[in-house]
Formats: structure tokens, C-alpha cells, sequence
């Protein structure tokens, strides 16, 4: 690995390569693969992230919003791309980049079969979500003899595909709910694929779905999280490996008497002689200020070293009394060495929130 000279979020696609193949063995070979690259594929960069997995194979992407698709395509991405997202006012867009909508209510999908018929389209591909339980996005169960009837008076577009989101499919202890997650949606599904002649795709799991309810994968799975690194629970993130590791360095050290504060607000008073060192990461780099006052630590030459006061928007101060280190020595925030999710456990979030906050002034450094 290079060294830091600045701050830096290392991108490792071997680390990729390894979740995409360690998840791929987890479901059936007959099974299909959606790769969830929202938010800058979890905070890294979507576009190299979806490059590596359909050279390797994945068969399907899926983003939030529209012009997350937009970038996939612009990029070259060519695999079918789900937007879980989209709003009215851009499915013009959406169309215009061959990007397929997840409808998610009366709304949504008039306004859908209302553009597609404009433009003169025939079977445009679409999926539907279906609400069984999550109370996010989703039809209802009593909406789905509507959802019917309209798809069967156009010819504008084609449903390929229905799908539903689990609520907790990473918490053994709700296993009862996500079991009457998954018979609400055999059911529901069950109910439109018998209306249609057509081949209709189902899927149901996200990355936690794949690996605690394998029964339950139906034609594809969803996964996100896993190909990132993270399992959400501490047997899997063995199995896992990390692909962002986020690296700075030592701006500064000084050395201040007992007594004295540290940043703004005066958030840190030294009790003792104390050894600080300054780093050029701050809230505005995606380090917020939950991560200050002591609550969770940096790796300086293999120590942790805490982070005291308050977090500044380009820059934290951490306690390096007793770690032997000097201006220039490398920092790692998390990755391969730390897992951001302790990190971001130790600050009350999770790791999908530390890894996908990283903003766009941190420099991508690519690892292949
Ligand atoms: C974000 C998202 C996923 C990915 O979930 P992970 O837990 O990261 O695997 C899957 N499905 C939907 C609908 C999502 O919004």
C-alpha cells in the first residue's frame, strides 16, 4: 500500500473482487446478482466500483435516484441498472439512459405508463416494490388487483420484476417479523405472477437477507454493504475484507502543559502534560462531530490515538502522548487494519453511515 501524503480513501478492488465471490458462493448458481451502488457505491466511486463487478460478472445494478444512473451510464456501465428511487419529474431521464424505475405507488407508476405512452414506447422494463412491513417505499397489498389492471391496459411497458426490502434482516431476534416479511411477499408476488404469462423476477435480500435467510432468494439478491466489506455482524466481517481504507497524516505536533484546552469551545482540557497531533481531516471530509470528545480513536503507528475536543470541519486533534511518532507519519481512520464499523459503532452509527459520509474533497486513491 502507498503512503499517504494527504488525505486519502484507498480503494481496493482485489478486497471487491473477494466480497463479490464470497457472497456470489452464498446463494445458488442460478440465483442473480444485483450489485446496490447508491451514494458513490457506499462512499467509494460508483463507476470504477460497477466497472470491476461486470467485468466480473454481476448481473444487475441497482442506485437510489436517477442521476446516479445517469453517471453509471455516462461511465460505460452497460448491465441493467434499477433506480430504487425515482421521482416523477425525471423519468424522462431515466428512459433517456435505459435505466429501469422501481415504481412504488399509484402515483408514481401513472405518471410512469403516462411518459412511457408519450413517447411511444413498447414494454419498457419495470419493476414494482412491494410494502411488507418496512413502511418506507412500497405498494400495499390491497393495491396490488390496481397495480394489475394497470399494467394489463398498456403496452408501454413490461413488469420484469418484483421486489420488497427487509426491516431487520440483520437481527436474529426479529426472525418471527422478517419470516412474515418473506410470506407476505410469496404471497403478493405469487398473486402477479399469476396474472401475467411473462417471466417476472423476484427478489427480496439485501446483504444480511442473503447470508441469515438463504431460502428466501428467490430469482436475484440485492447486496450492498457486503461487497464493501461489512457484514453487520462480527462473523461475517471475518469472512469480508474491507475495500475503502481512509489514511491521513501528521500535519503538526505539539506539546502542551496541564490545564491548557485543545480546539474550539476549549472541548478538551489537558490533565496532564499531554503530546497532540493535528490531522488534515475534519466534519467537512466526513469525519463528524459524533467522532470527537474521546469517543473513538485514530491508528498512529499501530496505537490508537484519541480524538480529542471538538471535531473542526478541515481537521481533528488527537492525543499522542506516549505513541512515538512525528510531522508526516500516516494515520488510518478505518479499513483493513480498523473496521470502520467498531469505529463507527464507538460514535453511537453505524458503518453504512461513516463509510457513505466520506465527501467528495477526500481524493479516491484506486488499488487493483
Ligand atoms: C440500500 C438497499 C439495499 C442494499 O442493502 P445492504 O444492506 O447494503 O446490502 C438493498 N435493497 C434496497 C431496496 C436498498 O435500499
Amino acid at each position: 500500500m502507498p503512503k499517504a501524503q494527504e488525505t486519502v480513501l484507498e480503494i481496493d478492488l482485489k478486497s471487491l473482487e473477494h466480497n463479490y465471490q464470497y457472497l456470489r458462493s452464498k446463494v445458488e448458481p442460478t440465483v442473480k446478482m444485483m450489485a446496490v451502488v447508491k451514494a458513490f457505491a457506499y462512499g467509494s466511486d460508483s463507476v470504477t466500483i460497477a466497472a470491476k463487478l461486470e467485468k466480473a460478472g454481476i448481473d444487475h445494478f441497482a442506485v437510489a435516484y436517477t442521476k446516479e444512473g445517469e453517471t453509471l451510464r455516462a461511465g460505460g456501465i452497460e448491465k441493467p441498472v434499477l433506480v430504487l428511487h425515482p421521482q416523477p419529474h425525471n423519468l424522462t431521464l431515466l428512459i433517456d439512459n435505459c435505466l429501469t424505475p422501481s415504481l412504488y405507488s399509484k402515483h408514481i407508476l401513472t405518471e410512469f405508463i403516462k411518459t412511457a405512452e408519450a413517447l411511444k414506447l413498447k414494454e419498457y422494463p419495470v419493476h414494482i416494490n412491494i410494502n411488507t412491513g418496512l413502511n418506507r417505499l412500497g405498494f400495499g397489498l390491497e393495491e396490488i388487483d390496481q397495480v394489475i389492471t394497470l399494467f394489463k391496459n398498456t403496452l408501454a411497458v413490461r413488469l420484469v420484476g418484483i421486489y420488497s426490502h427487509l426491516a431487520a434482516s440483520e437481527d436474529l431476534a426479529e426472525k418471527e417479523f422478517t419470516q412474515g416479511q418473506i410470506e407476505t411477499f410469496k404471497k403478493a408476488s405469487g398473486k402477479i405472477l399469476k396474472a401475467f404469462d411473462h417471466k417476472i423476477m423476484r427478489h427480496l435480500c439485501n446483504t444480511s437477507g442473503i447470508l441469515n435467510y438463504p431460502e428466501a432468494t428467490f430469482d436475484m439478491v440485492r447486496t450492498g454493504i457486503g461487497l464493501y466489506g461489512y457484514g453487520n455482524s462480527a462473523q461475517e466481517d471475518k469472512k469480508l475484507k474491507p475495500v475503502g481504507t481512509l489514511k491521513t497524516i501528521i500535519s503538526q505536533i505539539h506539546n502542551i502543559k496541564a490545564e491548557e484546552s485543545v480546539g474550539y469551545n476549549r472541548a478538551f482540557i489537558a490533565k496532564r502534560d499531554t503530546t497532540t497531533a493535528t490531522l488534515p481531516i475534519g466534519h467537512a471530509d466526513g469525519i463528524s462531530r459524533i467522532y470527537g470528545k474521546q469517543k473513538t480513536a485514530v491508528l498512529i503507528n499501530d496505537k490508537e490515538a484519541p480524538i480529542i475536543g471538538n471535531v473542526c470541519m478541515d481537521m481533528i486533534m488527537v492525543d499522542v502522548t506516549g505513541i512515538e511518532c512525528k510531522e508526516g507519519d500516516q494515520v488510518i481512520i478505518f479499513g483493513k487494519e480498523r473496521s470502520a464499523e467498531k469505529l463507527a459503532n464507538n460514535a453511537g452509527t453505524i458503518s453504512y453511515e461513516l463509510i457513505t459520509s466520506i465527501s467528495q474533497r477526500v481524493k479516491r486513491l484506486i488499488i487493483d
